[in-house]
C-alpha cells in the first residue's frame, strides 16, 4: 500500500530508521528502507544495466561478462565492486572518485551541528529540509546534492544550494525532481549514469539493433536525448524514456529470440532429414517454395510454427513414401525374376516341345503302325497338355504380380497427393491464414511445454464472433468470410508477436498468449476488441461493426490443452449470456 506520507517524511524517517536500527546509510540501504516506509516500489538501476549489458552482450564477450560481474556484485551488495566494474564502460582517466555515503552523512552531521557566522543549525535545518523535499525520493541526486549543500555550509553560505530551486512547489518538486538549466558533471551520479547510457547505446545496443528498425530509430533518438541532456530534470525524463524503450526492446528481443530458436529447429529439422527428402521429386516444390518464402519475409513465429510442423509431417510421410517405393520394386523384382524362370521353363518346355513334336512328326511320317500312332498321339497331347498348363500358370502368375504393382502403384500414388497437399497448405487456414487446427494443437504443445520450462504463466482466449449468422444472412456468405479475414487481420496486428492465433472452426478463434495470467490476458482481448471498434469493416463502403464475445483461461499445472479450452468455452458461454461483446475470465 503506497504511504500517505510527504517524501520530505518519508526521507527523514528513512534516515531515523538506519540511524535507529544501525544500518549503514549506504545508497542500496537507503533505497530498500526508503521502499519499505514508501510502499513505492523503484527498479533498481544497476538491474536495468545488468539486462542492458546481457542484451548487448549477445556476441559481445566482454559485456556478457561484465553483465554476469556486476550481478555477482549487486546480489553481494558490493557497491565497491559495482563501481569498479561500471567504471569499465566508462573513458579512462576523465573523473574524479566519486562520493562516499557513509563520509558524506557524517560530514552532514558533523557540518549539520556546527554554528557558523550567517549560517545557524536552524538555516542549515531548513536547507536540508528543502533539499530532502526536492530530491529525498531520487537516490541518484541525493549525494550530489548533499554535497553541495555541505560545501555551501562550509563556505558560510556563499555557495549556498544553487542546485536547489526554492520556487518550485514543495509537492510537484517531490514528484518531478527540479532542474537548474545547468549542465550535469560527469562526476556526478546522473551525469555518469547519462554517460553510462550513451557509451551503452552508441559501442553495445546500436549494433545489436540493425535488423529491428523502429526500435534502432529509437535507440538512436534516445541516444541523441541522452548525449544533451544536461539537467536533472531532463536525465529524469531519460531514464523514463529509456524504461519505456527497455520493455519495448524486451519484448522484441523475447519474440526474436523465439524466432531465431524456430528457425534453427526448422533449418535443423530440414538438414537431418536432407537423406529422408526426395530431393528432385515435385512434392519438394512447395515445401522448398514455402521456405523461400519464409527467409525472404520478415519472420513471423506462426509462419514458422507451420513451416515446422508441416515438414515434421513430410518428413514422415516421405518415410512411408520411401518404404512404399521399396516394397513396389520389391513386388517388381520378385515379379519379374518369377517372369524370366517361368520363361525359361517356357522357352525350355515349348523347345522341349518343338523338339518332341519335330521327333513326333519324324516318328508320324515314318509310322505306319496305327498303335503306334495311337502312342504318338496320345504323347503329343500329353506333351501339349503339359506346356498349356504350365503357359495358364504363367499367365496367373504374371497377372497377380501385375496386382500387386498396381496396388503399390495406386499406394504412392495416394501417398504423392496427400504429400502435395500437404506441401501447400498443412497447417494453415484456407480463408484466413491463421494457423488451423492442426497447426494449433502443434503450437500447444510448443509454447505448454516452453511455459513448463520458464515456469511461466500461459493463458489463452476463446473467441466467438457474435450474432454472424445475422451478418451472413444480411450481407451474403462472401461477405461473411470477407469479415473473417478482417477480423483475423485486426487481431494478428494487436496481439503481440509471440501471441499464437488459429481458427478452431467457422467464426470461433483460439488465441494462445505464452506468459500472461488471466487478467493479463483479459486484458489483452479487451484491447482487441477496442481495435475492432476502431477499425470498421467495410461492405461496400458501409462500416460494419463486428463484436466479439471471449472466454479467457489461465492453465492451471499440467492441464491439457483441451481441458484449459473446455474452461475458456465456459467463460464465453457465460459472455454469450450476459449479452455478448465482452470478455469473461473462467473459473479455476
Ligand atoms: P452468437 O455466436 O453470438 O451466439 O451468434 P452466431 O450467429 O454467431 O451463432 P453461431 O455461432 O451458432 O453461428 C455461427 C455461424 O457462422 C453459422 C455459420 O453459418 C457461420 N459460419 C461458420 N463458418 C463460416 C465461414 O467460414 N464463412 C461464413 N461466411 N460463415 C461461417
Ligand atoms: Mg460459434
Ligand atoms: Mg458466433
Amino acid at each position: 500500500m503506497a504511504n500517505t506520507q510527504t517524501p520530505i517524511e518519508i526521507a527523514r524517517q528513512t534516515l531515523k530508521n538506519l540511524a535507529l536500527s544501525k544500518v549503514p546509510p549506504t545508497p542500496d540501504n537507503f533505497r530498500r528502507a526508503y521502499e519499505e516506509i514508501s510502499g513505492i516500489k523503484s527498479e533498481d538501476p544497476v538491474q536495468v544495466l545488468i539486462r542492458l549489458l546481457k542484451e548487448a552482450g549477445r556476441g559481445r564477450p566482454k559485456f556478457a561478462k561484465l553483465s554476469t560481474q556486476l550481478q555477482q556484485a549487486s546480489s553481494a551488495s558490493n557497491l565497491a565492486d559495482i563501481e569498479a566494474l561500471l567504471r569499465q564502460l566508462l573513458p579512462s582517466g576523465k573523473d574524479g572518485e566519486p562520493g562516499h555515503w557513509g563520509e558524506l552523512l557524517r560530514d552532514l552531521i558533523r557540518e549539520l551541528e556546527i554554528s557558523r557566522p550567517g549560517m545557524s543549525i536552524s538555516k542549515k535545518k531548513d536547507g536540508l529540509e528543502r533539499l530532502l523535499t526536492n530530491f529525498g525520493a531520487d537516490v541518484n541526486v541525493l549525494e550530489e546534492k548533499i554535497l553541495a549543500l555541505v560545501a555551501s555550509w562550509k563556505s558560510g553560505g556563499k555557495a549556498a544550494e544553487p542546485l536547489v530551486e526554492e520556487s518550485e512547489p514543495v509537492a510537484a518538486a517531490a514528484a518531478q525532481p527540479t532542474t537548474t538549466g545547468a549542465p550535469l558533471p560527469s562526476s556526478s551520479l546522473a551525469g555518469q549514469w547519462r554517460d553510462l547510457l550513451v557509451k551503452t547505446l552508441e559501442f553495445g545496443l546500436l549494433s545489436q539493433l540493425k535488423y529491428l528498425p523502429e526500435l534502432a530509430r529509437n535507440a538512436q533518438q534516445l541516444l541523441e536525448q541522452a548525449k544533451a541532456a544536461a539537467t536533472d530534470k531532463q536525465v529524469t525524463k531519460l531514464a523514463e524514456d529509456f524504461k519505456a524503450f527497455w520493455y519495448k526492446l524486451e519484448m522484441n528481443s523475447d519474440a526474436q529470440f523465439r524466432l531465431h530458436e524456430e528457425l534453427l529447429q526448422v533449418m535443423r529439422l530440414l538438414v537431418d532429414n536432407m537423406s529422408e527428402l526426395v530431393v528432385d521429386d515435385q512434392w519438394l516444390r512447395g515445401q522448398t517454395q514455402m521456405l523461400r518464402e519464409i527467409i525472404e519475409k520478415p519472420l513471423d513465429i506462426e509462419v514458422l510454427y507451420d513451416a515446422e510442423s508441416s515438414l515434421k509431417e513430410l518428413i514422415f510421410k516421405q518415410g512411408k513414401l520411401k518404404h512404399g517405393l521399396i516394397e513396389a520394386r520389391e513386388t517388381l523384382k520378385q515379379m519379374a525374376a518369377s517372369f524370366v524362370e517361368r520363361l525359361a521353363e517356357m522357352t525350355e518346355n515349348t523347345g522341349e516341345f518343338h523338339d518332341k513334336i519335330g521327333g513326333y512328326q519324324q516318328r508320324l511320317s515314318k509310322t505306319e503302325d496305327i498303335a503306334e500312332l495311337n502312342v504318338i498321339l496320345d504323347s503329343i497331347m500329353q506333351d501339349t497338355r503339359a506346356m498349356q498348363l504350365d503357359a495358364l500358370r504363367a499367365r496367373d502368375h504374371l497377372q497377380a504380380s501385375q496386382k500387386e504393382v498396381r496396388d503399390a502403384e495406386q499406394r504412392i500414388e495416394q501417398l504423392t497427393t496427400e504429400l502435395m497437399q500437404l506441401s501447400e497448405v498443412a497447417h494453415q487456414d484456407f480463408l484466413t491464414g491463421t494457423l488451423n487446427r492442426r497447426g494449433m494443437e502443434e503450437a500447444f504443445m510448443r509454447e505448454f511445454s516452453r511455459a513448463e520450462r520458464a515456469s511461466q504463466p500461459i493463458s489463452i482466449a476463446l473467441l466467438d464472433v457474435d450474432h454472424f449468422k445475422k451478418l451472413n444472412d444480411s450481407l451474403g456468405h462472401d461477405a461473411g468470410d470477407v469479415a473473417l479475414i478482417h477480423l483475423a487481420k485486426v487481431v494478428k496486428s494487436t496481439l503481440r508477436p509471440t501471441d499464437v492465433l488459429a481458427r478452431y472452426g467457422g467464426e470461433e478463434f483460439v488465441i494462445i498468449l505464452p506468459q500472461t495470467d488471466q487478467d493479463g490476458a483479459i486484458a489483452i482481448m479487451s484491447r482487441v476488441q477496442r481495435e475492432l471498434t476502431k477499425n470498421f469493416f467495410l461492405h461496400n463502403n458501409q462500416k460494419v461493426l463486428i463484436t466479439f464475445s471471449a472466454g479467457v483461461a489461465e492453465r492451471q499445472g499440467q492441464e491439457q490443452p483441451e481441458d484449459v479450452i473446455k474452461r475458456a468455452d465456459l467463460a464465453l458461454y457465460e459472455a454469450k449470456h450476459a449479452g455478448r461483446n465482452r470478455v469473461i475470465g473462467a473459473a479455476a
